[in-house]
Protein backbone atom coordinates (compact mmCIF):
# COMPACT_ATOMS: atom_id res chain seq x y z
CA UNK A 1 0.00 0.00 0.00
CA UNK A 2 1.75 3.44 -0.77
CA UNK A 3 -1.37 5.80 0.11
CA UNK A 4 0.24 7.85 2.41
CA UNK A 5 -0.76 11.15 4.01
CA UNK A 6 2.50 11.43 6.65
CA UNK A 7 5.12 14.25 6.57
CA UNK A 8 8.92 13.51 6.87
CA UNK A 9 10.00 14.59 10.25
CA UNK A 10 12.87 15.86 9.24
CA UNK A 11 10.73 18.08 6.23
CA UNK A 12 7.99 18.76 9.15
CA UNK A 13 10.58 20.21 11.65
CA UNK A 14 11.15 23.16 8.49
CA UNK A 15 7.71 23.62 7.86
CA UNK A 16 7.31 23.96 12.25
CA UNK A 17 9.88 26.62 11.70
CA UNK A 18 8.64 28.52 8.65
CA UNK A 19 5.12 28.37 10.05
CA UNK A 20 6.95 30.54 13.24
CA UNK A 21 9.06 32.54 11.54
CA UNK A 22 5.86 33.56 8.89
CA UNK A 23 4.11 34.50 12.07
CA UNK A 24 6.65 36.45 14.25
CA UNK A 25 9.13 38.21 11.50
CA UNK A 26 6.45 38.28 8.42
CA UNK A 27 2.95 38.77 9.66
CA UNK A 28 3.95 42.43 11.81
CA UNK A 29 5.53 43.63 8.56
CA UNK A 30 1.76 43.48 7.23
CA UNK A 31 0.80 46.40 9.57
CA UNK A 32 3.61 49.03 8.85
CA UNK A 33 4.29 48.08 4.55
CA UNK A 34 2.53 51.62 3.62
CA UNK A 35 4.65 53.71 6.04
CA UNK A 36 7.71 51.90 5.10
CA UNK A 37 7.23 52.21 1.43
CA UNK A 38 8.87 50.37 -1.20
CA UNK A 39 12.82 50.73 0.02
CA UNK A 40 11.69 50.63 3.61
CA UNK A 41 9.68 47.28 3.13
CA UNK A 42 13.40 46.20 0.95
CA UNK A 43 15.58 46.68 3.74
CA UNK A 44 13.37 45.12 6.25
CA UNK A 45 13.13 41.76 4.26
CA UNK A 46 16.75 41.83 3.48
CA UNK A 47 18.25 40.19 6.93
CA UNK A 48 15.14 38.00 6.77
CA UNK A 49 15.57 36.56 3.02
CA UNK A 50 19.64 35.82 3.99
CA UNK A 51 17.91 33.88 7.36
CA UNK A 52 15.59 31.69 4.48
CA UNK A 53 18.77 31.10 2.34
CA UNK A 54 20.58 29.88 5.50
CA UNK A 55 18.02 27.31 6.02
CA UNK A 56 18.44 26.29 2.36
CA UNK A 57 14.52 27.68 1.84
CA UNK A 58 15.06 29.76 -0.82
CA UNK A 59 13.26 29.62 -4.42
CA UNK A 60 11.50 26.13 -3.30
CA UNK A 61 9.60 26.27 -6.17
CA UNK A 62 12.32 24.66 -9.09
CA UNK A 63 14.50 21.81 -8.83
CA UNK A 64 18.24 22.06 -8.06
CA UNK A 65 19.15 21.37 -11.51
CA UNK A 66 16.88 23.92 -12.81
CA UNK A 67 18.96 26.86 -10.48
CA UNK A 68 16.50 26.50 -7.33
CA UNK A 69 16.21 24.67 -3.91
CA UNK A 70 13.19 22.37 -4.27
CA UNK A 71 11.62 19.96 -3.28
CA UNK A 72 8.79 19.00 -5.63
CA UNK A 73 5.34 19.97 -5.73
CA UNK A 74 3.85 18.07 -2.95
CA UNK A 75 6.64 19.67 -0.41
CA UNK A 76 6.21 22.97 -2.39
CA UNK A 77 2.18 22.90 -1.52
CA UNK A 78 3.07 22.32 2.42
CA UNK A 79 5.28 25.65 2.43
CA UNK A 80 3.20 27.73 0.30
CA UNK A 81 0.18 26.69 2.64
CA UNK A 82 2.22 28.29 5.62
CA UNK A 83 3.65 31.27 3.00
CA UNK A 84 0.08 31.98 1.71
CA UNK A 85 -0.74 32.98 5.53
CA UNK A 86 0.94 36.40 4.67
CA UNK A 87 1.23 38.09 1.09
CA UNK A 88 4.57 39.21 2.01
CA UNK A 89 5.68 35.53 3.07
CA UNK A 90 6.26 34.46 -0.73
CA UNK A 91 8.79 37.45 -1.46
CA UNK A 92 11.08 36.78 1.65
CA UNK A 93 11.05 32.91 0.72
CA UNK A 94 11.94 33.75 -3.37
CA UNK A 95 8.95 32.30 -4.89
CA UNK A 96 6.67 35.04 -4.82
CA UNK A 97 4.25 35.10 -8.48
CA UNK A 98 4.73 36.17 -11.14
CA UNK A 99 8.82 35.81 -10.42
CA UNK A 100 8.10 32.10 -9.75
CA UNK A 101 5.76 31.61 -12.73
CA UNK A 102 8.33 32.99 -15.14
CA UNK A 103 11.86 31.63 -13.10
CA UNK A 104 10.18 28.37 -14.18
CA UNK A 105 9.78 29.67 -17.91
CA UNK A 106 13.25 30.36 -18.34
CA UNK A 107 13.98 27.50 -16.92
CA UNK A 108 12.22 25.63 -19.47
CA UNK A 109 12.74 27.54 -21.99
CA UNK A 110 15.71 29.71 -21.48
CA UNK A 111 19.17 29.35 -23.80
CA UNK A 112 22.11 28.91 -21.66
CA UNK A 113 22.49 32.85 -22.31
CA UNK A 114 19.31 33.65 -21.29
CA UNK A 115 19.30 31.65 -18.21
CA UNK A 116 22.84 33.14 -17.09
CA UNK A 117 21.09 37.24 -17.84
CA UNK A 118 17.75 36.80 -16.63
CA UNK A 119 17.01 33.68 -14.81
CA UNK A 120 19.79 33.21 -11.87
CA UNK A 121 19.42 37.05 -11.29
CA UNK A 122 15.74 36.31 -10.75
CA UNK A 123 16.16 33.68 -8.52
CA UNK A 124 19.07 35.23 -6.56
CA UNK A 125 16.63 37.94 -6.32
CA UNK A 126 18.39 40.86 -7.51
CA UNK A 127 15.81 41.36 -10.46
CA UNK A 128 11.81 41.65 -10.41
CA UNK A 129 9.41 40.43 -13.88
CA UNK A 130 6.46 40.59 -15.26
CA UNK A 131 4.16 38.41 -17.29
CA UNK A 132 2.22 40.54 -19.99
CA UNK A 133 -0.19 38.42 -22.00
CA UNK A 134 -3.70 39.67 -21.14
CA UNK A 135 -5.17 42.45 -23.40
CA UNK A 136 -7.64 45.05 -22.79
CA UNK A 137 -9.07 44.31 -26.16
CA UNK A 138 -9.11 40.83 -26.77
CA UNK A 139 -10.57 38.49 -24.11
CA UNK A 140 -7.96 36.63 -21.65
CA UNK A 141 -9.54 33.90 -21.35
CA UNK A 142 -9.15 33.12 -25.02
CA UNK A 143 -5.43 33.65 -25.68
CA UNK A 144 -5.96 32.87 -29.46
CA UNK A 145 -7.43 35.66 -29.77
CA UNK A 146 -4.36 37.97 -28.97
CA UNK A 147 -3.52 40.96 -31.13
CA UNK A 148 0.04 42.49 -29.99
CA UNK A 149 2.28 41.57 -33.31
CA UNK A 150 5.73 40.94 -32.90
CA UNK A 151 7.29 41.11 -37.15
CA UNK A 152 10.60 40.23 -38.03
CA UNK A 153 12.92 43.16 -39.35
CA UNK A 154 16.11 41.90 -40.17
CA UNK A 155 17.36 39.90 -37.36
CA UNK A 156 15.33 41.99 -34.64
CA UNK A 157 11.83 41.63 -33.70
CA UNK A 158 9.14 44.99 -33.42
CA UNK A 159 6.81 44.36 -31.21
CA UNK A 160 3.89 46.89 -30.78
CA UNK A 161 0.39 46.18 -28.74
CA UNK A 162 -1.16 47.11 -25.57
CA UNK A 163 -1.54 44.90 -22.53
CA UNK A 164 -2.83 45.57 -19.24
CA UNK A 165 -3.05 44.10 -15.81
CA UNK A 166 0.83 43.07 -16.19
CA UNK A 167 1.73 42.41 -12.03
CA UNK A 168 4.37 44.11 -11.18
CA UNK A 169 5.56 44.98 -14.27
CA UNK A 170 6.17 48.97 -13.45
CA UNK A 171 8.57 47.93 -10.91
CA UNK A 172 9.94 44.96 -13.11
CA UNK A 173 13.23 44.79 -14.60
CA UNK A 174 12.42 43.01 -17.46
CA UNK A 175 8.84 41.38 -19.11
CA UNK A 176 7.61 38.12 -20.60
CA UNK A 177 5.81 39.46 -23.71
CA UNK A 178 3.43 37.04 -25.76
CA UNK A 179 2.50 38.54 -29.47
CA UNK A 180 1.83 36.88 -32.40
CA UNK A 181 4.59 36.12 -34.88
CA UNK A 182 3.08 33.67 -37.44
CA UNK A 183 -1.17 34.94 -37.54
CA UNK A 184 -1.84 32.60 -40.54
CA UNK A 185 0.16 29.51 -38.08
CA UNK A 186 -2.74 27.03 -35.97
CA UNK A 187 -4.30 29.12 -33.87
CA UNK A 188 -1.88 27.42 -30.97
CA UNK A 189 0.86 28.09 -33.03
CA UNK A 190 0.47 32.14 -33.63
CA UNK A 191 2.52 33.62 -30.73
CA UNK A 192 6.21 33.63 -29.13
CA UNK A 193 7.23 34.52 -25.73
CA UNK A 194 9.54 36.74 -25.72
CA UNK A 195 12.24 39.28 -22.91
CA UNK A 196 11.77 42.53 -23.26
CA UNK A 197 14.02 44.69 -20.97
CA UNK A 198 11.67 47.52 -19.31
CA UNK A 199 13.82 50.14 -20.01
CA UNK A 200 13.84 48.76 -23.87
CA UNK A 201 12.55 52.47 -25.77
CA UNK A 202 8.93 52.04 -26.79
CA UNK A 203 8.02 50.50 -23.61
CA UNK A 204 5.18 52.94 -22.13
CA UNK A 205 4.12 51.73 -18.79
CA UNK A 206 0.75 53.61 -18.91
CA UNK A 207 -0.67 53.43 -15.03
CA UNK A 208 -1.17 50.52 -12.43
CA UNK A 209 -5.23 49.90 -12.96
CA UNK A 210 -6.68 51.02 -9.63
CA UNK A 211 -8.36 47.54 -8.69
CA UNK A 212 -11.04 46.33 -5.75
CA UNK A 213 -7.46 45.52 -4.24
CA UNK A 214 -6.03 49.01 -4.40
CA UNK A 215 -8.80 51.27 -5.59
CA UNK A 216 -6.78 54.14 -6.13
CA UNK A 217 -4.57 55.82 -8.97
CA UNK A 218 -0.73 54.93 -8.48
CA UNK A 219 2.40 53.89 -10.29
CA UNK A 220 5.43 52.00 -10.00
CA UNK A 221 4.46 49.96 -6.87
CA UNK A 222 5.23 45.89 -5.99
CA UNK A 223 2.14 44.37 -6.59
CA UNK A 224 0.58 46.57 -8.78
CA UNK A 225 -1.28 45.47 -12.76
CA UNK A 226 0.30 47.25 -15.08
CA UNK A 227 -1.07 48.94 -18.48
CA UNK A 228 1.65 49.12 -20.77
CA UNK A 229 1.80 50.14 -24.80
CA UNK A 230 4.52 48.38 -26.74
CA UNK A 231 5.46 50.97 -29.97
CA UNK A 232 7.82 49.69 -32.03
CA UNK A 233 9.74 47.66 -29.60
CA UNK A 234 12.88 46.58 -30.95
CA UNK A 235 14.45 43.33 -29.65
CA UNK A 236 17.34 41.26 -30.86
CA UNK A 237 17.06 37.89 -31.62
CA UNK A 238 18.08 36.43 -28.90
CA UNK A 239 15.00 38.06 -26.93
CA UNK A 240 13.11 35.33 -28.65
CA UNK A 241 12.20 32.92 -25.60
CA UNK A 242 11.71 28.97 -26.81
CA UNK A 243 11.11 28.38 -30.53
CA UNK A 244 9.07 30.67 -32.80
CA UNK A 245 5.49 29.73 -32.52
CA UNK A 246 5.64 27.80 -28.97
CA UNK A 247 3.85 31.00 -26.68
CA UNK A 248 0.96 28.64 -26.28
CA UNK A 249 3.08 25.67 -25.26
CA UNK A 250 4.96 27.84 -23.20
CA UNK A 251 2.49 29.21 -21.51
CA UNK A 252 0.60 26.41 -20.67
CA UNK A 253 3.59 24.54 -19.01
CA UNK A 254 4.09 28.23 -16.86
CA UNK A 255 0.31 28.21 -15.90
CA UNK A 256 0.06 24.55 -14.72
CA UNK A 257 2.32 25.10 -11.69
CA UNK A 258 1.76 28.88 -11.45
CA UNK A 259 -1.96 27.96 -10.85
CA UNK A 260 -1.51 25.71 -8.57
CA UNK A 261 1.07 27.34 -6.87
CA UNK A 262 -1.97 29.92 -6.35
CA UNK A 263 -3.95 27.10 -4.90
CA UNK A 264 -1.37 26.26 -2.33
CA UNK A 265 -1.26 29.76 -0.86
CA UNK A 266 -4.95 30.15 -1.00
CA UNK A 267 -5.14 27.33 2.12
CA UNK A 268 -2.85 29.40 4.14
CA UNK A 269 -5.46 32.61 3.32
CA UNK A 270 -8.21 30.43 4.17
CA UNK A 271 -6.56 28.96 7.36
CA UNK A 272 -5.69 32.69 8.38
CA UNK A 273 -9.55 33.25 7.82
CA UNK A 274 -10.61 30.04 9.36
CA UNK A 275 -8.78 30.75 12.82
CA UNK A 276 -10.44 34.69 13.19
CA UNK A 277 -13.88 32.72 12.66
CA UNK A 278 -13.03 30.52 15.36
CA UNK A 279 -12.22 33.11 17.31
CA UNK A 280 -14.71 35.20 16.72
CA UNK A 281 -17.26 32.63 17.52
CA UNK A 282 -15.91 32.11 21.01
CA UNK A 283 -15.61 35.98 21.98
CA UNK A 284 -18.78 37.77 20.60
CA UNK A 285 -22.00 37.51 22.66
CA UNK A 286 -25.52 38.04 21.23
CA UNK A 287 -29.24 37.37 21.68
CA UNK A 288 -28.32 35.07 24.61
CA UNK A 289 -25.39 32.52 24.28
CA UNK A 290 -21.99 33.61 22.02
CA UNK A 291 -22.00 33.23 18.12
CA UNK A 292 -20.18 29.69 19.09
CA UNK A 293 -23.71 28.66 20.30
CA UNK A 294 -25.71 29.39 17.41
CA UNK A 295 -26.43 26.95 14.65
CA UNK A 296 -25.75 29.32 11.69
CA UNK A 297 -22.29 30.23 13.14
CA UNK A 298 -21.32 26.10 13.43
CA UNK A 299 -22.29 25.49 9.93
CA UNK A 300 -19.86 27.86 9.00
CA UNK A 301 -17.35 26.32 11.41
CA UNK A 302 -17.90 22.91 10.35
CA UNK A 303 -18.88 24.03 6.24
CA UNK A 304 -14.97 25.85 6.17
CA UNK A 305 -13.47 22.86 7.72
CA UNK A 306 -14.76 20.17 5.61
CA UNK A 307 -14.48 22.17 2.24
CA UNK A 308 -10.52 24.01 3.49
CA UNK A 309 -9.63 20.32 3.80
CA UNK A 310 -11.13 18.79 0.34
CA UNK A 311 -9.70 21.76 -1.12
CA UNK A 312 -6.33 21.25 0.41
CA UNK A 313 -6.33 16.93 -0.09
CA UNK A 314 -7.56 18.28 -3.85
CA UNK A 315 -4.51 20.47 -3.95
CA UNK A 316 -2.03 18.19 -2.96
CA UNK A 317 -3.37 15.25 -5.10
CA UNK A 318 -3.16 17.54 -8.00
CA UNK A 319 0.74 18.47 -6.34
CA UNK A 320 1.38 14.76 -6.34
CA UNK A 321 0.64 13.83 -9.46
CA UNK A 322 2.25 16.60 -11.11
CA UNK A 323 5.40 15.03 -9.30
CA UNK A 324 5.14 11.68 -10.47
CA UNK A 325 3.21 12.37 -14.24
CA UNK A 326 4.39 16.20 -15.16
CA UNK A 327 1.93 18.98 -15.31
CA UNK A 328 0.28 17.76 -18.06
CA UNK A 329 -1.11 14.69 -16.52
CA UNK A 330 -2.58 17.11 -13.97
CA UNK A 331 -4.49 19.42 -16.15
CA UNK A 332 -7.36 18.00 -14.68
CA UNK A 333 -6.66 18.40 -10.91
CA UNK A 334 -4.93 21.27 -11.69
CA UNK A 335 -8.28 22.66 -13.14
CA UNK A 336 -10.59 21.10 -10.51
CA UNK A 337 -8.53 22.89 -7.49
CA UNK A 338 -8.10 26.04 -9.66
CA UNK A 339 -11.94 27.03 -9.57
CA UNK A 340 -12.82 24.72 -6.28
CA UNK A 341 -10.30 26.65 -4.40
CA UNK A 342 -11.26 30.08 -5.50
CA UNK A 343 -14.67 29.24 -4.18
CA UNK A 344 -13.90 27.48 -0.67
CA UNK A 345 -11.10 30.80 -0.32
CA UNK A 346 -14.27 33.76 -0.68
CA UNK A 347 -16.36 31.43 1.17
CA UNK A 348 -14.71 31.10 4.30
CA UNK A 349 -12.99 34.84 4.01
CA UNK A 350 -17.01 35.39 3.51
CA UNK A 351 -18.06 33.72 7.14
CA UNK A 352 -15.41 35.17 8.95
CA UNK A 353 -15.81 38.58 7.68
CA UNK A 354 -19.67 38.46 8.24
CA UNK A 355 -19.28 36.65 11.84
CA UNK A 356 -17.05 39.77 12.76
CA UNK A 357 -20.04 42.38 11.21
CA UNK A 358 -18.95 45.90 11.04
CA UNK A 359 -15.39 45.01 12.34
CA UNK A 360 -14.79 42.59 9.59
CA UNK A 361 -15.81 45.04 7.03
CA UNK A 362 -13.62 47.78 8.79
CA UNK A 363 -9.86 47.86 7.48
CA UNK A 364 -9.12 46.97 11.81
CA UNK A 365 -8.89 43.49 10.57
CA UNK A 366 -6.97 41.58 7.54
CA UNK A 367 -10.69 40.28 6.64
CA UNK A 368 -11.64 42.87 4.14
CA UNK A 369 -8.07 43.01 2.25
CA UNK A 370 -8.41 39.10 2.21
CA UNK A 371 -12.03 39.12 0.94
CA UNK A 372 -10.61 41.26 -2.49
CA UNK A 373 -7.57 38.81 -2.97
CA UNK A 374 -10.05 36.15 -2.77
CA UNK A 375 -12.45 37.70 -5.50
CA UNK A 376 -9.21 38.45 -8.15
CA UNK A 377 -8.76 34.51 -7.72
CA UNK A 378 -11.39 33.54 -9.54
CA UNK A 379 -10.45 35.89 -12.51
CA UNK A 380 -6.66 35.42 -12.99
CA UNK A 381 -4.43 32.88 -14.57
CA UNK A 382 -7.89 31.58 -16.35
CA UNK A 383 -11.82 32.73 -14.50
CA UNK A 384 -13.59 29.82 -13.02
CA UNK A 385 -15.96 29.12 -15.91
CA UNK A 386 -13.05 28.81 -18.40
CA UNK A 387 -11.71 26.10 -16.00
CA UNK A 388 -15.01 24.24 -14.94
CA UNK A 389 -15.43 24.06 -19.00
CA UNK A 390 -11.58 22.40 -19.68
CA UNK A 391 -12.46 20.01 -16.93
CA UNK A 392 -16.03 19.14 -18.00
CA UNK A 393 -14.77 18.95 -21.67
CA UNK A 394 -11.42 16.11 -20.36
CA UNK A 395 -14.19 14.35 -18.35
CA UNK A 396 -16.80 14.32 -20.98
CA UNK A 397 -14.37 12.71 -23.54
CA UNK A 398 -14.50 9.57 -21.56
CA UNK A 399 -18.27 8.81 -22.52
CA UNK A 400 -20.51 8.05 -25.09
CA UNK A 401 -23.78 8.14 -26.06
CA UNK A 402 -26.05 4.80 -25.73
CA UNK A 403 -26.03 3.59 -29.72
CA UNK A 404 -30.00 3.31 -29.05
CA UNK A 405 -29.84 6.54 -26.85
CA UNK A 406 -31.36 4.86 -24.08
CA UNK A 407 -29.76 5.61 -20.55
CA UNK A 408 -27.77 2.69 -19.70
CA UNK A 409 -29.20 2.46 -16.45
CA UNK A 410 -32.87 2.64 -17.75
CA UNK A 411 -34.62 0.79 -15.28
CA UNK A 412 -37.44 -0.89 -17.23
CA UNK A 413 -34.79 -1.74 -19.80
CA UNK A 414 -32.56 -3.39 -17.71
CA UNK A 415 -35.15 -5.50 -15.77
CA UNK A 416 -36.11 -6.44 -19.14
CA UNK A 417 -32.41 -8.10 -19.98
CA UNK A 418 -32.18 -9.58 -16.13
CA UNK A 419 -35.68 -11.15 -16.48
CA UNK A 420 -34.06 -12.67 -19.82
CA UNK A 421 -30.90 -13.85 -17.95
CA UNK A 422 -32.13 -14.78 -14.88
CA UNK A 423 -35.44 -16.36 -16.65
CA UNK A 424 -35.00 -19.92 -15.30
CA UNK A 425 -34.51 -18.74 -11.89
CA UNK A 426 -37.65 -16.30 -12.11
CA UNK A 427 -39.70 -19.42 -13.04
CA UNK A 428 -38.35 -21.63 -10.47
CA UNK A 429 -39.22 -18.56 -7.82
CA UNK A 430 -42.96 -18.43 -9.42
CA UNK A 431 -43.24 -21.91 -9.47
CA UNK A 432 -42.30 -22.80 -5.68
CA UNK A 433 -45.41 -20.06 -4.95
C1 LIG B 1 -5.30 40.42 -9.94
C2 LIG B 1 -5.01 40.02 -11.36
C3 LIG B 1 -3.70 39.77 -11.75
C4 LIG B 1 -3.43 39.44 -13.09
N1 LIG B 1 -2.11 39.26 -13.48
C5 LIG B 1 -1.84 39.04 -14.78
C6 LIG B 1 -0.47 38.99 -15.24
O1 LIG B 1 0.48 39.09 -14.45
N2 LIG B 1 -0.24 38.84 -16.57
C7 LIG B 1 -1.26 38.72 -17.48
O2 LIG B 1 -0.98 38.58 -18.66
N3 LIG B 1 -2.57 38.76 -17.08
C8 LIG B 1 -2.87 38.93 -15.76
N4 LIG B 1 -4.18 39.01 -15.34
C9 LIG B 1 -5.25 38.92 -16.33
C10 LIG B 1 -6.03 37.62 -16.23
O3 LIG B 1 -5.25 36.52 -16.57
C11 LIG B 1 -7.28 37.79 -17.11
O4 LIG B 1 -8.08 38.79 -16.50
C12 LIG B 1 -8.07 36.50 -17.28
O5 LIG B 1 -7.37 35.58 -18.07
C13 LIG B 1 -9.44 36.79 -17.94
O6 LIG B 1 -9.30 37.53 -19.12
P1 LIG B 1 -10.17 38.88 -19.34
O7 LIG B 1 -10.00 39.74 -18.13
O8 LIG B 1 -9.80 39.44 -20.65
O9 LIG B 1 -11.66 38.39 -19.31
P2 LIG B 1 -12.55 37.78 -20.57
O10 LIG B 1 -11.67 36.86 -21.31
O11 LIG B 1 -13.06 38.99 -21.29
O12 LIG B 1 -13.64 37.05 -19.80
C14 LIG B 1 -14.65 37.74 -19.08
C15 LIG B 1 -15.61 36.75 -18.48
O13 LIG B 1 -16.26 36.03 -19.51
C16 LIG B 1 -16.62 34.75 -19.04
N5 LIG B 1 -16.09 33.73 -19.95
C17 LIG B 1 -14.99 33.77 -20.73
N6 LIG B 1 -14.82 32.63 -21.40
C18 LIG B 1 -15.85 31.83 -21.06
C19 LIG B 1 -16.25 30.51 -21.40
N7 LIG B 1 -15.53 29.77 -22.24
N8 LIG B 1 -17.38 30.01 -20.82
C20 LIG B 1 -18.11 30.75 -19.96
N9 LIG B 1 -17.78 31.99 -19.59
C21 LIG B 1 -16.66 32.53 -20.13
C22 LIG B 1 -16.02 34.59 -17.65
O14 LIG B 1 -17.00 34.82 -16.67
C23 LIG B 1 -14.97 35.67 -17.61
O15 LIG B 1 -14.69 36.12 -16.29
C24 LIG B 1 -4.48 39.32 -14.02
C25 LIG B 1 -5.80 39.54 -13.60
C26 LIG B 1 -6.07 39.88 -12.29
C27 LIG B 1 -7.50 40.13 -11.89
Amino acid sequence: MAWDFSTEPEFQERLDWMREFVRAEVWPLETIFEELGEDGFRRAIAPLQEQVRERGLWAAHLPPDLGGRGFGQVKLGLMHEILGSSPFAPVVFGNAAPDSGNSEILALAGTDDQKQQWLHPLLAGDLKSAFSMTEPDSAGSDPTLLETRAVQDGEDWVINGRKWFSSNASVADFLIVMAVTDPDAHRYQRASMFIVPADTPGVQIVRDVPTMEHPYDRKGVYGGHAEIVYDEVRVGPDALLGARGAGFLIAQQRLGPGRIHHCMRWLGVSRRAFDMLCERAKTRYSHGSLLADKQTVQNWVADSAAEMHAARLMTLHAAWKMDTEGASAARLEIGMIKFYGAKVLHDVVDRALQAHGALGYSTDLPLEQMYRFARAARIYDGPDEVHRQSVARQILRGYEAPEDGVPSEHVPTRREAARARFADLLEAVTSND
